[in-house]
């Protein structure tokens, strides 16, 4: 059957919306295409790896994860080791960044009696995945819709690609002022973009905005900034430290980032809504403002390839090959590399950290330089 000869179910709704109550802004049609209740992209699929639509880093290499979970005991007992402490991951994917993470510090056995796993995920299809993952290594896990369900304590919070599936609403710079741009249908009864008639009233994007040329695009993410607000209030209540994995860029800055995904390849981005994944790149230093304005201090960001060798990913590639046969080796040192070289997610993935503002930097991140 020709797949794109007939709307998708999504498709459909949307254009029916619409039609009855105008256009909608691009992080209300990112928010549909991802996580509508029947037809969202996220509720009924494993998009994940080969056979899927796209790949994490913790789907690359193990060593991610390992990382990762070296990272966190070291955090937690910069901490003080408290027990019991939530372990929160958002948007888990398939579990594995947890799994990995956990059979890491295995060897610090008090941070595993003393973690209470929480996810925090919306899908019912990854959550019965992530169960899969992890009910094999006998851990306790509890799901949740939000981060402000999990029950109160000292947190450690991880989110790898998880900032990036929040709605973002991108705003271009006319002749007339600012014009959001919105999700309409066009005469032939196709969803189409267009611009919102009225121009912003004056200082409702930030400053930065300034820097933008007529023509170009601007993206803010009330969604983004929100969840990372509630990520430093909660580390300034309760203590901890939270990492955030994400591809984006270190400074706030005009451009339209906004891209579709299926099938390891990029789509039109109003093409095949429900089927397609749709992303944005992650502004830090947004981020970094709303965990700071949450209460939060922040740490970095670093690039993912810093992250990652400081954290040792050179030496513990190296291990894991002496125990491989030589395809294995070949694919060990390919992962690594695609984890870590700038030509690959090296450079364009960030890692950033909060705090509880009495924490030291958590190692590799160091006090920032007066
Ligand atoms: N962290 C995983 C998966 C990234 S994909 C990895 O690195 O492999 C994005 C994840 O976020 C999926 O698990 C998706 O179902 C989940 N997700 C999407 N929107 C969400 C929301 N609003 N709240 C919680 N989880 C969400």
């Amino acid at each position: 059957m020709n797949r794109t000869a007939s709307l998708t179910a999504l498709e459909r709704e949307l254009v029916a919306m619409i039609a009855a109550e105008g256009p909608v802004g691009v992080d209300r049609y990112m928010t549909l295409c991802l996580g509508h209740a029947r037809h969202g992209y996220y509720m009924r699929r494993d998009p994940l790896g080969r056979t899927g639509d796209f790949t994490t880093a913790p789907e690359i290499s193990q060593i991610f994860g390992e990382l990762i979970g070296i990272w966190s005991a070291t955090a937690w007992q910069t901490m003080g080791e408290p027990s019991p402490f939530r372990l929160i991951e958002l948007g888990p994917g398939r579990g594995t960044l947890m799994a990995d993470l956990l059979r890491a510090v295995r060897v610090v056995p008090e941070f595993i009696e003393a973690a209470r796993v929480a996810l925090v995920e919306t899908s019912p299809a990854l959550r019965q995945s992530q169960d899969e993952t992890l009910s094999r290594l006998g851990v306790a896990v509890d799901w949740h819709f939000r981060l402000e369900e999990v029950p109160p304590g000292p947190t450690l919070l991880l989110a790898n690609e998880f900032f990036d599936v929040l709605g973002v609403q991108q705003f271009v710079r006319t002749a007339t002022g600012w014009h959001e741009r919105l999700v309409g249908i066009d005469d032939s009864g196709k969803l189409a973009f267009g611009l919102a008639p009225d121009p912003l009233p004056p200082a409702v994007l930030p400053d930065w905005a300034e820097a933008a040329a007529p023509g170009e695009v601007v993206e803010i993410s009330p969604a983004r900034d929100e969840a990372a607000q509630a990520i430093g209030a909660r580390l300034k209540a309760m203590g901890g430290a939270g990492l955030i994995i994400d591809y984006g860029h270190v400074r706030s800055e005009p451009g339209d980032t906004l891209q579709a995904v299926r099938d390891h390849a990029y789509q039109g981005l109003l093409d095949r809504p429900g089927e397609t994944d749709l992303t944005s790149l992650v502004d830090f230093e947004a981020l970094g403002c709303a965990f700071a304005k949450g209460g939060a201090a922040v740490h970095g960001p670093l690039t993912q390839g810093a992250f990652l060798s400081a954290m040792g990913l050179a030496e513990r590639t190296e291990v894991l090959k002496r125990h491989a046969d030589m395809n294995s080796r070949m694919d060990i040192d390919a992962a690594s590399k695609r984890l870590a070289a700038d030509t690959q997610m090296g450079h364009l993935f960030k890692v950033i950290a909060a705090t509880h503002p009495d924490l030291p930097p958590p190692y590799p991140f160091k006090e920032p330089s007066a």
